[in-house]
């Protein structure tokens, strides 16, 4: 247990799988008393809690559409009440609806945008008030590859992600005298839920594009998002860090 974490509470937004599950079990392991927030599947969110529970951790689970105000505000509440206010934010909950642009329907758009970019500013909005009497605080928002250099079928997912640097950069501005880092960690293709479906054919194909020659492990991402969360990171602010593989090379 890492002593100087040790009291700090993280929120972990869609932590009941792939890489938020990964994400939550690190910062539980250096000391943070952790949020584990999930959309529909419980189960699958007490499992986490579980395993961290039995490596001598703290957790709860609070389930709560990110997309949804008044969801992300009871969820906030719910926080403070139970476990204090939270001082390590990390936007992780996403989706995709991918569809070339010309079969793209206004649904696909606006329900991936709602998940991943309009979370990110109802969540970081609600923890930036006591982040900021506290005058320290990490928002570590997690976006993709796809939102750096585009990916045909994901305009609307690329937009999003696209969406959460410029959001990130912008708050990193806005609060970086009070102590407060704002930090964007990229993904390439990591083997979650989410690139399940991708066929054998295609996961070859991008295989062949990854420098390292392999899909990432959840906990390579989640590697990353430790750093930005802890004391080592207090002079990074505003940056997209890519854990990728090398694919964008
Ligand atoms: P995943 O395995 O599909 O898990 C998604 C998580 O988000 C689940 O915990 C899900 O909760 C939660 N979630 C979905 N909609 C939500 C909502 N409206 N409110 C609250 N929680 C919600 O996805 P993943 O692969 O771990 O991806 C995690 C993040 O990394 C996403 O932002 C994704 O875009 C990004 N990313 C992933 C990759 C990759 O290759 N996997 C690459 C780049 C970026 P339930 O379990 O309750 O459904």
């Amino acid at each position: 247990m890492n002593e100087v974490n040790e009291g700090r509470v993280a929120l972990v937004t869609g932590a009941s799988r792939g890489l938020g599950r990964a994400i939550a079990i690190r910062l539980a392991g250096s000391g943070h008393r952790v949020v584990i927030n999930f959309a529909r599947n419980a189960d699958a969110a007490a499992e986490v809690i579980a395993q961290i529970n039995e490596s001598g951790g703290k957790a709860i689970s609070i389930g709560a559409d990110v997309s949804d105000g008044e969801q992300v505000g009871a969820m906030f509440d719910q926080i403070k009440e139970e476990i204090g206010a939270v001082a390590v934010l990390v936007n992780n909950a996403g989706i995709t609806r991918d569809n070339l642009l010309l079969r793209m329907s206004e649904d696909e758009f606006d329900d991936v945008i709602a998940t991943n970019l309009r979370s990110v500013y109802l969540c970081t909005k609600a923890a930036m008030r006591p982040m900021l009497r506290a005058r320290w605080g990490r928002v570590i928002s997690v976006a993709s590859v796809a939102g750096l250099v585009g990916n045909p079928g994901q305009a609307n997912y690329a937009a999003s992600k696209a969406g959460i640097v410029g959001f990130s950069k912008s708050v990193a501005k806005e609060v970086g005298s009070r102590g407060i880092t704002v930090n964007v960690v990229a993904p390439g293709f990591i083997d979650t839920d989410m690139t399940d479906g991708l066929d054998d054919d295609m996961k070859e194909v991008v295989v062949e594009s990854i420098t390292l020659g392999r899909f990432g492990d959840p906990d390579d991402v989640a590697g990353t998002v430790g750093f930005l969360a802890s004391d080592d990171a207090s002079y990074v602010t505003g940056q997209v860090i890519s854990v990728d593989g090398g694919i964008a090379l």
